[in-house]
């Protein structure tokens, strides 16, 4: 597959992995399922075997959907080479497994998913790594933390619950000093509005299930790796035994086509969304890093291209009674687990009390904006606020805490 010709990223999106000469003229790749692939002769076979070629002669090791999705994803992110995994958590998992290794200790950022730090504190834990987690806010005083023993920093900007913010390149710096690579979460941004591999990330991860996938149908992650992680991964990736499904990547690959308009509106909707919610009495404060105030705006304004339609909100109460009548006069949101499909969520977060960063009172809520008429959202949204500040949620009600200092 050659590489697409430099264009703007919405041309990208569009072109990025295709190569309709080799499929009859189709636009898009068919599907692939299978598990043989037959060789034309012997010397095909030995020759494929010999070049240890990406298509290594069985259908664990992939498929042309397979390699069309990868290069796409790797020209987006702006990485050497990406492999694709079954979910998003599969793709953490895979990063750590694969450069880290006993002995080895591996900083990672307080607010990553919770599924990757229950991966770390379990598996890794158990074959000898040690596990440290430092405040997402640390910045160059990340230096403190690293030792030669530090091969890994793993990073997620923003945290997909508290969005607090890192600031990547000063990581990056203390930790390439210190001969230690850096991952990132990128899946809030997407390869769209965060390019990991500008701002000096080794390794980028994406839970391709939200909004490359984009509508709730399928699971999928990702890794893209530079040249010199690559050498690293690549060998290694293969021994797992991971392979994607053959109708979620090319469901994917549909996604990728469509993600500039829908993130477009995803972060438009968002954005007025978290902007009406900021003044309402029942809300302590709205999490969201492209607001003017957020602690992190400063640095998404940097370093990110835009904002995806992920963002939370501390509601002034804990009471459940208020709870209930909250999400019981929401029309238009759904309760339940991910985001980055067409459809809008709330999410009941409560208290993550595991997160350094975290001193409110009140109920952390986490939003996604999706794809219906942003003034429906609004409307909503408010109402549903009137509601809990009638029974008594309130801005006034929550005192904010001291910050911890220790993780
Ligand atoms: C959802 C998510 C994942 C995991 O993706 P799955 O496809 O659900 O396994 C990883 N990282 C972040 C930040 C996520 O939100």
């Amino acid at each position: 597959m050659t590489s697409t010709p430099s264009c703007q990223q919405d041309t990208l999106l569009t072109r990025a992995g295709r190569d309709p000469g080799a499929y009859a003229g189709y636009v898009n790749p068919p599907l692939f399922r299978g598990s043989t692939i037959l060789a034309r002769d012997f010397e095909t076979w030995d020759d494929a075997q010999a070049a240890g070629g990406p298509y290594a002669r069985y259908g664990r090791f992939g498929s042309p959907s397979i390699r069309a999705f990868e290069t796409a994803l790797s020209e987006l992110e702006g990485g050497h080479a990406s492999h694709v995994f079954p979910s998003g958590l599969a793709a953490c998992t895979h990063v750590l497994m694969s450069f880290l290794r006993s002995g080895d200790h591996v900083l990672i950022t307080d607010n990553v998913y919770g599924p990757t730090r229950n991966f770390a504190d379990h598996v890794l834990r158990d074959f000898g790594i040690e596990v440290e987690y430092f405040p997402p806010a640390l910045g160059a005083a990340i230096g403190s933390r690293l030792r030669a023993r530090t091969r890994l920093v793993f990073l997620e900007t923003p945290g997909s619950l508290t969005f607090e913010m890192t600031d990547v390149p000063a990581i990056e710096r203390a930790a390439h000093a210190a001969g230690a690579l850096v991952a990132i979460d990128n899946s809030w941004a997407s390869p769209l509005y965060f390019k990991p591999f500008e701002h000096g990330a080794d390794i980028s991860v994406q839970a391709a299930t939200k909004y490359i996938l984009g509508h709730s149908d399928a699971l999928l992650g990702a890794v893209t790796c530079n040249e010199h992680a690559w050498r690293i991964f690549q060998p290694r990736i293969g021994l797992f035994g991971a392979t994607a499904g053959p109708e979620d990547v090319n469901l994917a690959l549909r996604g990728l086509r469509t993600l500039g308009v829908r993130l477009r509106q995803h972060w438009q909707s968002g954005l007025a969304l978290a902007t009406a919610m900021t003044c309402h009495p029942a809300v302590v404060r709205v999490l969201h890093p492209a607001l003017p105030g957020d602690p992190g705006h400063a640095l998404w304004k940097r370093d990110f291209l835009g904002a995806s339609g992920l963002f939370g909100f501390v509601l002034g109460s804990e009471q459940k009674p208020v709870l209930s009548a909250f999400f019981g006069a929401l029309k238009h949101f759904g309760i339940g687990l991910s985001w980055g499909g067409f459809e809008s969520l709330a999410l009941p977060v409560g208290r993550p009390a595991r997160l350094a960063g975290w001193h409110e009172t009140g109920t952390l809520i986490r939003i996604h904006a999706g794809l219906e008429d942003p003034q429906d959202l609004i409307q909503d949204m408010l109402a549903a606020l009137d509601v809990a500040h009638a029974l008594g949620a309130s801005a006034s009600n929550t005192p904010r805490l001291p910050p911890a200092d220790k993780p």
